[in-house]
C-alpha cells in the first residue's frame, strides 16, 4: 500500500500553490465535456489534507452542468491545479490535478476512467 506523502503542487506560472496530502492511490481520469479538453489525471483529497499555500487573487472559478464542482484556474496562465466540491455525503474534497504535482508518484495501470460524460 503507497505511503500518504505531502505533495507541492501549481499552476504552470507558479502563482498558484498548494500541497496535498495523498498516496495517490486512486488516479483517475474523466470523459466529461472539461476533463477530456483538460486531459488531466486527477485524484481526490478531503479537504483537511489540502492547503493553498498562495494565490487565492489569482484564481477564478468555473462552473458548469450542476454547478456542483468549482474548477478554479490560475487567471495568469489558465492552468487548473485543482477543483473543490463535496462527495456523496457533504464532505468538503479538493480533487487536484496529478500533473500539477512536483514529481508525483502513482501507478499508471492504476489511473481508472470516471464517466463524467454521463454524469
Ligand atoms: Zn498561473
Amino acid at each position: 500500500m503507497a505511503q500518504a506523502r505531502t505533495y507541492a503542487g501549481s499552476c504552470q506560472c507558479g502563482a498558484v500553490r498548494f500541497t496535498a496530502r495523498t498516496a495517490l492511490e486512486a488516479p483517475f481520469m474523466c470523459n466529461c465535456s472539461r476533463c477530456r479538453r483538460l486531459n488531466a489525471v486527477m485524484a481526490s483529497v478531503p479537504d483537511a489534507d489540502f492547503t493553498l499555500e498562495s494565490g487565492a487573487e489569482a484564481l477564478a472559478t468555473y462552473r458548469f452542468n450542476s454547478h456542483r464542482i468549482a474548477h478554479q484556474f490560475c487567471t495568469t496562465c489558465g492552468i487548473q491545479p485543482f477543483a473543490s466540491g463535496t462527495d456523496a455525503k457533504g464532505n468538503g474534497l479538493h480533487v487536484i490535478n496529478v500533473n500539477c504535482l512536483e514529481d508525483p508518484h502513482y501507478d499508471a495501470d492504476a489511473i481508472t476512467r470516471f464517466n463524467g460524460a454521463d454524469f
